[in-house]
């Protein structure tokens, strides 16, 4: 991709989560003179803040894969699974689920697989690149990941994927237990076999990651601005440098502000937005918990996904954090202590000596689509307006690649 020059374009930002702020980062570096607008001090709000610390590009596999709707309906009646629906969010989930379910597909799965494939194969280097040239990349741990099956059937069950992930270029070997608990000895004894997956990387907290982005844009004269967006008008003539129509940003404290440009990356709080802006899209609040045990009294070396029990765990520079889950609930509901009492009781299962007196609690809403595919697009309404928003399971891992796209589309 060639590098556009914005000398000096004004571009507003709209949500100042991963991928917000590393589409601000990236403009900045390429000369446009940015305002990261966020009604939450960066670092402070959304997904962005607490997830699992993954830059996951070998996850290539969309939700949606065949036989999926048959499995959630078994999920749904487990009281133990992690996938969670509350009965009253059922009609306010049916457009998604229909087209999620169209999604399953075999046809349209493998489809999915490959634009996915497509985004992520640069992710590594994309993510190495912005950390470098923003002054983060020690935040960056290259330890790989292991993914571990508890049951001889769920390993084999597994291998289909790993090979999927070959084909695109994303390394995977296959372990043994003894090898498993040579890498990982703190783990139970309760596993069947997995895989090491050795290009994987995680980050020593995510929320250091928007923090210290926002930063590296302010010392490049960036402005960051704490308001609550409530529309854009589109249509309103100005002075703008590049002669074109410029937005109108309006905020709830009934200010407002022009821009050249303007790029949507709000999460799931898009949603409101992109339908004042008549293009609504199907983005539902996937709401996932996880507890950080911050005394945990054991070393973890690596990320390990658990492919039977829907969690993660994760080294971070504060302890090691375990969760993962998907609640479709919206995001006005508190979050449910029954979950995370769940989930301490999986960690304790999964980590016998794992020391669960000091920890706390999070839960964020993935903003998450029907295909597992991010929404990177100018606005159908508006070319001045670009999408960068749904990005599900992979904001942290795909915030980097997302902003080099959003760039050329500024173009
Ligand atoms: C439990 C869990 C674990 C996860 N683990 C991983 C992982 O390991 N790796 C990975 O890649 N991804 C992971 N994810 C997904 C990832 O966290 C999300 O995809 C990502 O954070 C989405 O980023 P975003 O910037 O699009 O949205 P958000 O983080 O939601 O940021 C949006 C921002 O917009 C602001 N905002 C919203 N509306 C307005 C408005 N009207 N005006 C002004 N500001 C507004 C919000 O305050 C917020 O700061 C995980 C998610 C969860 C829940």
């Amino acid at each position: 991709m060639s590098q556009v020059d914005f000398q000096g374009r004004h571009i507003a930002i709209v949500g100042a989560g991963v991928i917000g702020s590393s589409c601000a980062a990236q403009l900045v570096l390429q000369g446009a003179k940015v305002t990261l607008i966020d009604r939450a001090m960066p670092g402070m709000a959304g997904p962005s803040r607490g997830n699992a610390a993954h830059i996951a590009a070998p996850e290539i596999i969309p939700m949606a894969t065949p036989g999926i709707v048959i499995s959630a309906i078994g999920m749904l009646l487990d009281p133990k699974s992690p996938l969670k629906i509350p009965l009253s969010h059922w009609p306010l989930l049916l457009p998604w689920i229909v087209r999620f379910t169209l999604n399953s597909q075999q046809t349209i799965h493998a489809a999915n697989i490959e634009k996915l494939a497509n985004i992520n194969k640069t992710v590594f280097e994309d993510v190495e690149s912005l950390y470098k040239n923003t002054g983060i990349e020690h935040l960056l741990r290259r330890d790989g990941a292991l993914y571990l099956y508890e049951t001889p059937k769920s390993l084999q069950n597994a291998a289909a994927e790993f090979e999927t992930r070959r084909k695109f270029g994303f390394e995977s070997e296959s372990i043994t237990t003894d090898q498993l608990y040579d890498l990982e000895p703190q783990l139970a004894r309760i596993f069947s076999g997995g895989y090491r997956l050795p290009q994987w990387m995680t980050v020593e907290d995510p929320k250091k990651v928007v923090t210290g982005l926002v930063d590296f844009c302010c010392a490049k004269g960036a402005e960051f601005l704490c308001e609550d967006v409530e529309e854009f008008n589109p249509n309103q003539h100005s002075q703008s440098r590049a002669g074109q129509k410029s937005i109108e940003v309006k905020y709830r404290s009934g200010k407002s502000q022009f821009f050249d440009q303007v790029v949507l990356a709000a999460g799931v709080w898009s949603k409101p937005l992109l339908k004042k802006m008549g293009t609504p899209k199907l983005v539902e609040a996937e709401r996932g918990y996880n507890l950080t045990y911050t005394d945990p009294g054991i070393d973890l070396q690596r990320a390990i996904m658990f492919g039977d029990r829907g969690v993660v765990a994760t080294p971070i520079d504060h302890g090691i954090r375990v969760g993962g889950w998907a609640e479709f609930a919206g995001t006005k509901r508190p979050a449910k202590e029954a979950h995370f009492t769940a989930i301490d009781n999986i960690a304790a299962e999964l980590f016998p000596k794992l020391n669960r007196k000091e920890n706390y609690q999070w839960m964020g809403h993935r903003p998450s689509t029907p295909d597992s595919l991010p929404i990177i697009e100018r606005s159908g309404t508006n070319t001045n307006i670009v999408y960068a928003l749904g990005h599900g399971h992979l904001g942290l891992t795909q915030g980097p690649t997302t902003a080099k796209i959003v760039a050329e589309l500024l173009n």
